[in-house]
């Protein structure tokens, strides 16, 4: 057995200007991952920091070859950083966190614990959340209510970092934008366990948040997206012809009347608001089902030329074959 294939778990941790916080943030995962007694490695995902961050993670990984660094080349967002940690993660369990320790790397047992009983994803659960009220806490209070209306995956926290997965999970997620506080809902499509445990929350002591209100506004975005990919990926002339058979109708209806009007009962319509309307309607319901048209064109290239399966399969049971389906 070589030895990347002993890696049991990998700590995936992405950082955007966080040096004053490594130190102790590699002090608390090597004691924590210790007492668990697995073969582990910490894959510090350096998203283009303009501090020295890379360079104190150049001298912790001269004393321990457990430690790795992926350094991007400029400042790329928190869940582009957590992409290439998955990529180079090499553990059966993949467990990410924040690197400005407010998650508690204490919490570890916990989530390996719920994946050890057959969970997929175990998502942490900030109770006792501190930070800043308004810009933070609040919106965040909103949002988990509406994601969780949206997406129907029930959890109380999307946006705790602390989370642990098996490996095969983000191993098969693309992730865009703003999208890794997605992760349960995009991988429920693929069938998975999910489980949430309560974990410990700190103040941001060191540096700081990289982040404003104005990310509410890209993650609801973002959540319009995963609603869409969700839903109506595999069949977008559902979802558009649906709207531009409604809209067309009511103008073709709108019409009918119109024309009634000036050809049997001899009403002048050059002056009617309702033509106009109608005529709006009847172009807005082709375009509609146009774009439903050419959705489905789209989804068929992205299944086709990417071999993305419209299916996820969790194992083969076939003795007699050999070859991989
Ligand atoms: N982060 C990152 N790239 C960014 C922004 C943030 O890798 O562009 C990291 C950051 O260093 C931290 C984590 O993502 O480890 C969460 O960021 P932050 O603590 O600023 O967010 P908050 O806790 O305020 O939500
Ligand atoms: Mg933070």
């Amino acid at each position: 057995m070589n030895k990347a294939q002993g890696i049991k778990l990998s700590v995936v941790i992405p950082l955007y200007n966080e040096a004053e916080n490594l130190p102790e943030l590699y002090k608390q995962i090597t004691a924590s991952c210790g007492n668990l007694d697995i073969p582990f490695e910490m894959v510090f995902v350096d998203d283009g920091s303009a501090d020295n961050s890379f360079q104190v993670l150049k001298e912790l990984e001269a004393g321990d070859p457990r430690l790795k660094i992926i350094r991007l080349r400029r400042n790329f967002g928190q869940t582009a950083a957590l992409s290439a940690g998955f990529d180079y993660a090499r553990g059966e369990i993949i467990i990410t966190l924040d690197a400005d320790l407010q998650n508690d790397p204490g919490d570890f047992p916990l989530l390996i614990g719920k994946i050890e009983e057959g969970y997929d994803i175990v998502s942490g659960w900030r109770l006792k959340r501190k930070d800043k009220l308004i810009s933070r806490r609040l919106p965040s209070v909103a949002a988990n209510w509406f994601i969780s209306r949206i997406t129907k995956v029930k959890l109380h926290d999307y946006g705790c970092t602390l989370k642990a997965f098996r490996k095969d999970i983000v191993k098969n997620i693309k992730l865009y934008g703003e999208m890794h506080r997605f992760i349960p809902a995009i991988a429920s499509t693929m069938g998975v366990t999910i489980a949430e445990v309560r974990v410990n929350h700190r103040p941001r002591i060191h540096g700081k948040s990289k982040y404003n209100i104005s990310k509410s506004i890209r993650v609801f975005l973002d959540l319009l997206t995963v609603k869409f990919l969700l839903t109506y990926s595999t069949r977008p002339l559902q979802a558009f012809g649906l709207f531009g058979l409604i809209t067309g109708g009511i103008g073709g209806i709108l019409a009918l009347i119109l024309s009634y009007q000036r050809l049997i009962l001899r009403v002048g319509i050059s002056n009617r608001p309702l033509l106009l309307l109608a005529i709006l309607l009847i172009v807005i319901g082709f375009q509609f089902i146009t774009m439903g048209l050419l959705g489905e064109i789209m989804v068929r290239s992205y299944h086709e030329t990417a071999e993305k399966h419209i299916y996820v399969i969790r194992e083969v049971v076939d003795s007699e074959r050999e070859d991989e389906p």
